[in-house]
């Protein structure tokens, strides 16, 4: 099998130093096992998307030196796609319709009885209202739909995936870990056509990706992947949750974070080597 990796970037911002980390790692370490490295944009959200961040961000990644097979995948363009992969889990009864505001869902998990509310990779962990909704008839078009997790772990079992820099290891991904820590997380919004987290593993089975290197915020969302990826009778990369690159204050960088924006460095007169030494990146490409 190929070994396939991906830089995966929402075009809602400029590319800044962290993102550059990310998609020079992916790029080196696909280099370094002689496998190919893809651009995938994730415009599925369009009311923040923006051709010229889009514009931007390629321009910037092949300043820095990568190169990837055309055509970039757009997830603009695959809703059909994700459509498919949400009847799938709506015909087993997996997925309910969810009309909760975001106050709703506040109030409803801050109830008094409930102590606070728990935090989930998600935010707050769904309190459940809407999950004795309808799950028949036609796929709902017009609300968001939630999977409900009780449901889809005892589907699967156990699951797992493996990780290599965070912290190495196989992680058991169990129902009672899901239940608790994760909860019925949102797979399709009333404007999206499906989540970030169901999308990127539909893009990752879809284009053959065997290894994703990302960054380590996301580990806690891994597991929510691996169930989807076995729901959906999909493969589970090998994941590679890499370090994140912080300023100086010891604070994760931020979109809006214009000053390590790579455009910024660029008329500052910055090199791609130069970039590559800030991030702690060595000159030529690395392994893992
Ligand atoms: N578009 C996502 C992001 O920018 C991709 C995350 C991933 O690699 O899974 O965070
Ligand atoms: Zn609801």
């Amino acid at each position: 099998m190929t070994f396939r990796t991906r830089f995966a970037p929402s075009p809602t911002g400029p590319l800044h130093l962290g993102h550059a980390y990310s998609a020079m790692l992916a790029h080196d370490i696909a280099q370094a096992a002689g496998g190919i490295f893809h651009l995938r944009i994730d415009d599925i959200d369009q009311g923040r998307a923006r051709p010229a961040w889009e514009a931007q961000i390629l321009d910037d990644l092949q300043w820095l030196g990568l190169s990837w097979p055309a055509p970039v995948w757009r997830q603009s363009a695959r809703t059909p796609r994700y459509r498919a992969a949400l009847e799938v889990l709506w015909r087993r009864g997996l997925l309910y319709p969810c009309t909760c505001t975001r106050r709703d869902i506040q109030a409803a998990a801050s109830a008094p009885q409930e102590g606070a509310p728990l935090l989930g990779p998600d935010g707050i962990i769904y309190p459940g209202t809407c999950r004795p909704a309808r799950r028949t008839g036609p796929l709902p078009e017009d609300c968001a739909l939630r999977i409900d997790m009780k449901m889809a772990t005892q589907a699967i079992g156990t699951t797992q995936f493996t990780e290599t820099l965070h912290d190495p290891g196989t992680y058991p991904v169990t129902a009672a870990g899901m239940i608790g820590a994760v909860g019925d997380i949102v797979v399709s919004r009333r404007d999206m056509a499906a989540s970030y987290h169901l999308s990127i593993v539909v893009d990752d089975a879809d284009q053959g990706i065997t290894d994703v290197v990302r960054g380590q915020d996301l580990f806690d969302a891994t597991q929510i992947h691996a169930v989807l990826q076995r729901l959906l009778d999909l493969p589970t990369p090998v994941y590679h949750h890499h370090r994140l690159i912080r300023d100086e204050a010891g604070k994760r960088l931020a979109k809006r974070d214009d000053a390590r924006a790579i455009a910024t460095y660029r008329e500052d007169g910055k090199t791609p080597a130069e970039i590559r030494a800030m991030v702690g990146l060595p000159p030529g490409a690395t392994a893992l």
